[in-house]
């Protein structure tokens, strides 16, 4: 591996200005795979700066073709580095390397998706003609323009570092926004080594991308979101961290876009295909739980929970984890120490609360390094247990059985998350029906698959407000102007 241990500023490569590095771990084996700059509010000062200039001195926000070349330039550049950036994001997410290829969100699929940028970017309409309007004796012709928002903080969790780095950076420098990237903790390398791609690849002007890495993200996190030079706030992260960001960026009155977490309801209908249900159910396990839009609560028919308590078992025996560099695996470790001793101690209150385990609940007693927990499934869930209200992001499912249809959907929308949902049945106009009636983002019919470029994702309610990806992942990193001209 090659990776990039400097943070980007200003159109180069350095070390913190104190010097400090702090070591990057791979949760699977749990060995420091290497080091990384450990910026202080010095360094964090000089990203601001330099992203402030390059909006307001350059013509990068206004210069539409010459972004859409730096783009594409950025693309070749992370498809020359993408075998190894595969490697590296493996080792320092834990994930399986089988999903950072094409069955999975880590790495193949985020760069692929920049081409739906580039193809969609030279066809935007920048300024529209509003008409002739006469108010006030004054006859005036209105054009509604669309121009970048300015400095954006875009602020990302560790789970899919780069999908989610790609998110939020691809659309803000389309739109012609300058960037400074804050990194995730534990997995730093997926944005630095963005930062060398601009540098080696492209002709993006300096301080238009600029990406810090911080071992601690209070002190530096804080600055850049409080800070008058940035415009906005792009945030993927717990709700708690969230609600955070938001009360601090008020100060300033900057535009806030939220992504954070999610507790997003299966709803297995009577009539269901069991195998497909059941299936999906697979999903929990997925990078061992750690997805904010996993489907993590399974409403059954109770005439139908017996049958599934059966199957479920022997579908969830196929799960294999321990090598993720090993062909077809799905489930890696959770990230770290802390957060496998947080799934653990949710596994514990789901027993103490009354729900009856089904399978797992443990470490798996066959590996001694790296931070796993077995795959656990809780039946005979309420919706009023912590299990079912809490997002544990780990490879917990609950089995929530309910009487009829009403009672799913009312159990479904009993959540403060709206981010995603799943709903199963035999008549697509019913499943249809249910899915429409769910306060949620994004949901599934029969196992869909709504991840995609084209197609905005976000959450309803505490799961979010906004929408990445699609066109509307795009113009959240715009500002509208109406200009009035007296004819
Ligand atoms: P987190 O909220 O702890 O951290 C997210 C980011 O915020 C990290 O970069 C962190 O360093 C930074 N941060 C922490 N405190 C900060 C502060 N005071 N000021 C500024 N930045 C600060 O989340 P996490 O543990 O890294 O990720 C897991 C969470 O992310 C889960 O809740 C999950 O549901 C959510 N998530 C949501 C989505 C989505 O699209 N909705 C996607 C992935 C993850």
């Amino acid at each position: 591996m090659n990776p990039e241990a400097n943070l980007f500023i200003d159109g180069e490569l350095v070390a913190a200005a104190s010097g400090k590095t702090y070591p990057n771990i791979n949760p699977a084996t749990e060995e420091v795979i290497g080091a990384v700059a450990d910026a202080g509010p010095q360094d964090m000062d000089r990203a601001i700066a330099s992203a402030r200039r390059a909006f307001d001195e350059t013509d990068w926000s206004t210069n539409h073709a010459f972004r859409h070349k730096c783009i594409a330039q950025l693309r070749d550049g992370l498809q020359a580095v993408r075998e190894d950036f595969k490697l590296q994001i493996s080792a320092e997410t834990g994930a399986p390397l089988f999903i950072c290829g094409e069955m999975g969100p880590q790495c193949d699929l985020p760069i692929g998706f920049i081409d739906y940028t580039l193809e969609t970017l030279p066809e935007f309409t920048w300024s529209r003609d509003a008409g002739q309007s006469v108010k006030m004796g004054i006859t005036s012709r209105r054009l509604v323009e669309k121009e970048a928002v300015g400095v954006v903080a875009c602020v990302t969790p560790w789970n899919v570092p780069l999908q989610i780095n790609l998110a939020k950076c691809i659309p803000a420098l389309a739109a012609g926004c300058t960037v400074v990237l804050k990194a995730a903790p534990d997995t730093p390398w997926s944005a630095t080594m963005l930062g060398r791609v601009v540098k080696e690849y492209t002709d993006i002007p300096p301080g238009v991308f600029n990406v810090i890495t911080a071992q601690d993200p209070a002190e530096v996190g804080d600055q850049l979101v409080c800070d008058p030079r940035v415009d906005m706030v792009s945030f993927t992260g717990s709700t708690a961290v969230g609600k955070h960001i938001m009360a601090r960026a008020a100060q300033t009155v900057k535009k806030v876009f939220l992504e954070l977490g999610g507790k997003s309801a299966n709803i297995m209908l009577e009539d269901a295909d069991i195998n497909g249900a059941v299936l999906s159910c697979l999903g929990v396990c997925f990078h061992a739980g750690q997805g904010c839009a996993i489907l993590t609560r399974l409403l059954v028919p109770r005439s139908r929970q017996a049958e599934v308590e059966q199957l479920l078992p022997t579908f969830f025996e196929f799960i294999q984890y321990g090598d993720p560099s090993a062909d077809g695996q799905i489930m890696g470790p959770l990230i770290n120490a802390r957060q496998r001793e947080r799934v653990l101690g949710y596994i514990e209150k789901g027993k103490a609360e009354g729900a009856r385990l089904l399978m797992g609940g443990a470490t798996p007693k066959s590996l001694d390094k790296g931070y796993w927990v077995e795959p656990t499934v809780f039946t005979d869930v309420t919706n009023d247990m912590t299990i079912a209200r809490e997002e544990i992001f780990g490879p917990v499912l609950a089995i929530i059985p309910y009487d009829d249809e009403e009672e799913a959907i009312r159990i479904a929308n009993d959540s403060e998350y709206g981010l995603s949902g799943g709903v199963w049945s035999a008549d697509l106009d019913r499943a249809l029906a249910v899915a429409r009636r769910i306060r949620t983002g994004t949901m599934a019919v029969n196992g869909g698959v709504y991840y995609g470029a084209d197609a905005p994702f976000g959450g309803y309610k505490q799961s979010g407000l906004g929408r990445e990806m699609g066109p509307e992942g795009f113009e959240e990193y715009l500002e509208t102007k109406t200009i009035a001209i007296a004819e």
